[in-house]
């Protein structure tokens, strides 16, 4: 995927080489982001806080066992929306404070 910087208009490649920090804010919160390897500027990708985390760990594990039984993967599926619900929430709560 390749990403344009909105403050110096550099194109760059977000690869898994792109090193991804994170901040700690408030309440174990954390601000997952990169930078421009140009200018610096830092993008924020996603909040994290202990309940997201717990949520993404039960994710891999459900998603290493195969097969999945229809009870585990209908568990699966609903704490994929429920994440992704959870993640926009934290969002609009941290930024909009
Ligand atoms: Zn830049």
């Amino acid at each position: 995927m390749i990403t344009k910087c909105d403050s110096c208009n550099h194109e760059f490649e977000l690869t898994q080489l792109t090193t991804e920090s994170f901040e700690l804010l408030p309440n174990n919160v954390e601000r997952h982001y990169f930078e421009c390897p140009n200018c610096n500027k830092q993008y924020t990708t996603h909040y994290l806080n202990d309940d997201l985390k717990e949520m993404q760990e039960e994710i891999r594990r459900l998603q290493n066992k195969h097969p999945l039984k229809i009870k585990q993967k209908n568990k699966l599926a609903k704490l994929k929306r429920k994440i992704i619900f959870l993640h926009n929430q934290l969002k609009m709560e941290v930024e909009h404070k």
